[in-house]
């Protein structure tokens, strides 16, 4: 705790006291975020970091796999929440789901066993229930390793799926007023790989 406050001391006659024409304009105008960012709750994967973007760029959905339920049977809450408002009063232009390399809930949603003890995170986790099965199907001759990788990319795929059964989200990706991407943060390299639909592939970016 002491460290935090340290270092809103640092930001604050720093950051702060450079930028403080952008806070100043952001407080008065309201946010105009392009991209509503879904990521996971890992404190290893550092939006504003990763993307070098200013405050009032990135409008932040984050939670522990960076899922979003299903409108047709998911858990429907504050992740619902924020997609609704982000495309339908912050207008957002682009929806980008990040997942990450060594994602513990990853980890958990292939061995469901090892969070039986967590109702809460195996409740949660039981969105992306049909991950293992289609790890198991397309990736079944890989190793421990590239079935991680695998399911990672998977993950991600299957969430911007899930942004589909959004009627407003489908919506506006048809007519073209709305962009998704799906990402992939690697921890150890700070690379970040886009998934191309021609390809089937994700390349990376940058
Ligand atoms: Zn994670």
């Amino acid at each position: 705790m002491q460290k935090l406050e340290a270092g809103i001391h640092h930001f604050q006659a720093n950051y702060f006291a450079s930028n403080r024409a952008l806070f100043e304009q952001l407080a008065v105008a309201g946010q105009r975020p392009e991209t509503l960012f879904i990521t996971c709750s890992d404190s290893r994967v550092v939006p504003n970091l990763i993307t070098n973007a200013a405050p009032g760029e990135l409008f932040i959905v984050r939670n522990v796999g960076n899922i979003v339920p299903s409108v047709d049977h998911g858990i429907l809450g504050g992740v619902s929440a924020a997609i609704e408002y982000a495309a339908l009063v912050l207008e957002v232009g682009n929806i980008i789901v990040c997942g990450h390399t060594s994602c513990g809930a990853i980890d958990a949603i292939l061995h469901p066993e090892r969070v039986a003890h967590l109702p809460h995170v195996s409740r949660w986790l039981g969105e992306s229930s049909n991950i293992p099965r289609l790890i198991e199907q397309r990736y079944g001759t890989l190793g421990p390793e590239e079935r991680m990788t695998a399911a990672i990319e998977e993950n991600v795929l299957a969430q911007l799926e899930n942004l589909r059964s959004f009627d407003f989200v489908a919506r506006r990706l048809d007519s073209g007023a709305l962009k998704m991407n799906g990402w992939v943060f690697k921890i150890a390299t700070g690379e970040v790989f886009d998934y191309d639909p021609t390809s089937g592939q994700f390349a990376k970016l940058g």
